[in-house]
């Protein structure tokens, strides 16, 4: 296999709009320029959709439509099965990109390959297992047919932070339920998504079945919302802020369109008494250094029972401040930058306020000088919860440690926030481990453990992080409608 360069990967990616299984050029030429958050440095150029190259890909998906949802669900699972092979086979080549686009390091890019890829093996084995029921009305007099069939087209925005998996977890469920789609990356990060759809379509995706149209920044509302409100289009799925998803939402009730949402987080980290500190210091490591703490799961706000919080504060800034940081392609660099300079002074901005309201800074605190969009891995201890950042998402390397007496203390702490992503708990106690579990008003819950996200599991959030489920048994019930016949005797 060829050697795989920065250079090869940027030159091998299709820098167009692939619609009904061709790439085209924009139609008005317009292009946005994808930088390495590393250097601050143009990669590429890519075209983004116009208004009309938004409806083209919407025609095209609409008209794959029929034939694709009578393809026969083994001829979908294999299709899933190449892509899934064929991403492995390659994982180099998108690992690469992935750095160079987003940041992190190619340790962690790999990483989301793996995870990314999982998706189309994991749903590729549930596409023959789509099945209704068959069963008796109470009364005998006549009998009850369920039947499951693709919702149909669906549009599907996705974030920059994983800009591969973010993808999968959407279009490994809807090909294994015959649903068309227009797919809409980030604009940081669309390169991984246009050497996706070159993937799938050299594995034999038909034409039609999957569009990815990347848009810029100033006009992403123009071109998706007339999608929205066309009511050809019969899903939207969407992974980003909650601010976005909340006006997506709007749009998408004029059609009453399906919605799946996967929104912000503010992740609460547990840590007990009876805990194992350094299983806890390893958890939160994971919990906030993953992704360079750029994830909706990562551990937001960390509450420590005061007779450990002396220990595990200072256990977590030694282990911080040990990490290299550095562009995410160099050897030995631990955490890359953060994805571009509104991310990093978001980030610097929380801090600042944070220490200004009292927060003692364990280590870190700061934006190294140089180019690039980095910034320090950073503990913070006795953090008021007037700071900013106990309500805002932090997406950085920025750890906030807050003590509490009492389970009850914790839990009331742990859920005031309008988020309901992930929580974290870290107990040897049995007992505790459950009634937590059960308490925090979370949609998942990590129990001594730092990451929960996998395939094979049902990933959502409540309250204001979402609706729906990507993932698991129930990832695939989202492409899908039920349909009832009912058969008199
Ligand atoms: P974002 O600003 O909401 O953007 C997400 C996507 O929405 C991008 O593709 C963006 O396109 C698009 N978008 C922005 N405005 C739009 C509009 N008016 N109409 C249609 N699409 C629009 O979020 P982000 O900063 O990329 O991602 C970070 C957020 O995602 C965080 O809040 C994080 O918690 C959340 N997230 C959640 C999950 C989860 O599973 N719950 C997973 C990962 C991330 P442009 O780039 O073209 O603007």
């Amino acid at each position: 296999m060829a050697t795989v360069t920065q250079k090869s990967v940027i030159e091998s990616v299709p820098k167009g709009l692939f619609i009904g299984g061709e790439w085209r050029d924009g139609s008005d030429g317009e292009m946005i320029a994808v930088d390495d958050p590393a250097t601050g440095r143009v990669l590429t150029d890519v075209a983004v959709a116009s208004v009309a190259d938004g409806a083209a890909a919407l025609d095209a998906a609409v008209a794959a439509q029929t034939d694709w949802a009578r393809t026969p669900p083994r001829d979908r699972a294999e299709l899933l099965r190449a892509a899934f092979e064929q991403l492995t086979a390659r994982a180099d080549e998108f690992a690469m990109l992935m750095t160079l686009e987003m940041g992190k390091t190619l340790a962690e890019s790999r990483g989301e390959v793996t995870y990314g890829a999982e998706f189309f093996r994991w749903f590729s084995e549930e596409t023959v297992r789509v099945s209704g029921r068959w069963s008796s009305a109470p009364n005998g007099a006549t009998r009850l047919m369920t039947m499951k069939q693709p919702v149909g087209p669906t549009l599907m925005i996705t974030p920059w932070n994983f800009p591969l998996a973010m993808g999968t977890r959407k279009i490994g469920p809807a090909i294994a339920a015959g649903c068309t789609m227009i797919v809409k990356p980030a604009s940081q990060t669309p390169l991984t998504m246009l050497a996706l759809a070159d993937l799938l379509r050299d594995v034999g995706v038909p034409a039609g079945v999957l569009n990815v149209i990347a848009t810029g920044r100033g006009r992403t509302g123009a071109v998706m919302e007339p999608l929205i409100r066309d009511p050809r289009l019969r899903k939207l799925t969407f992974t980003g802020s909650t601010p976005v998803g909340r006006r997506l939402m709007e749009q998408a009730s004029q059609q009453i369109l399906r919605v799946s949402m996967e929104l912000g987080g503010n992740a609460p980290f547990l840590v007990f008494e009876d805990a194992d500190i350094d299983r806890a210091i390893e958890g939160a490591m994971l919990a906030k250094m993953r992704n360079i703490g750029e994830a909706c799961t990562a551990a937001n706000r960390f509450y420590v029972h005061e007779s450990v919080a002396e220990e595990f504060s200072a256990g977590l800034a030694k282990r911080m401040g040990a990490l290299v940081l550095g562009k995410g392609t160099k050897k030995g660099v631990d955490v890359g930058p953060l994805v571009d300079e509104p991310a990093r002074d978001k980030v610097t901005a929380l801090v600042d306020d944070a220490v200004t309201k009292g927060a003692r800074v364990l280590v870190g605190g700061s934006a190294p000088a140089g180019p690039g969009w980095f910034y320090e891995p950073t503990v913070l201890a006795d953090v008021p919860s007037s700071a900013d950042m106990a309500r805002e998402e932090i997406f950085g390397p920025v750890a906030p440690v807050t003590t509490f007496r009492t389970d009850a203390e914790a839990i009331r702490l742990a859920n005031d926030t309008e988020y309901g992503l992930v929580s974290y708990v870290f107990t040897r106690d049995l007992t505790r481990a459950i009634t937590m579990s059960e308490a925090l008003e979370y949609g998942m819950v990590g129990v001594n453990q730092g990451i929960v996200s996998n395939p094979a599991a049902p990933f959502g959030g409540v309250k204001a992080s979402g609706v729906g489920r990507e993932g698991g048994f129930e990832g695939i019930e989202e492409y899908l409608e039920t349909k009832y016949v009912g058969i008199a005797l």
